[in-house]
């Protein structure tokens, strides 16, 4: 289930370099190229949703997981905290239309 027009599916494809941090069957972390703390990673399902809202709706299962492997990056960066940010709609924030957690975490974070 991909889109041949979406960046993060020519990521995940390995079409476009990435620094990968993890994957797994169903997912794949790489750092942001543009980051927003000391560790900023972007955790992506393989398959293709738009946002968060879609993918709760059709696989609310790889949801959970992608919480897992956000968990399992900061355990490995920062003794386990981390924020964990959906940007949902244009006007949120949001500018790959292909679901990712951002994953902030390796420093303490502003509230
Ligand atoms: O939530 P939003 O859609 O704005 O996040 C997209 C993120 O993808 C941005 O933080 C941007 O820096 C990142 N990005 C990336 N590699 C690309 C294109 C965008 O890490 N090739």
């Amino acid at each position: 289930m991909q889109d041949s027009e979406c960046l993060f599916c020519k990521i995940i494809n390995c079409e476009i370099p990435s620094e990968k941090v993890y994957e797994d069957a169903t997912t794949y972390a790489f750092k942001d190229i543009n980051p927003k703390a000391k560790v900023h990673v972007l955790v992506v399902p393989r398959d293709h949703y738009a946002n968060v809202g879609e993918l709760a709706k059709g696989n609310p299962a790889l949801l959970a997981h992608m919480v897992e492997v956000a968990q399992l990056i900061a355990n490995r960066e920062y003794d386990g905290a981390y924020r964990l940010i959906f940007n949902t709609g244009q006007e949120a924030g949001q500018t790959v239309f292909h679901v990712h957690g951002h994953v902030l975490t390796g420093e303490p974070l502003d509230e």
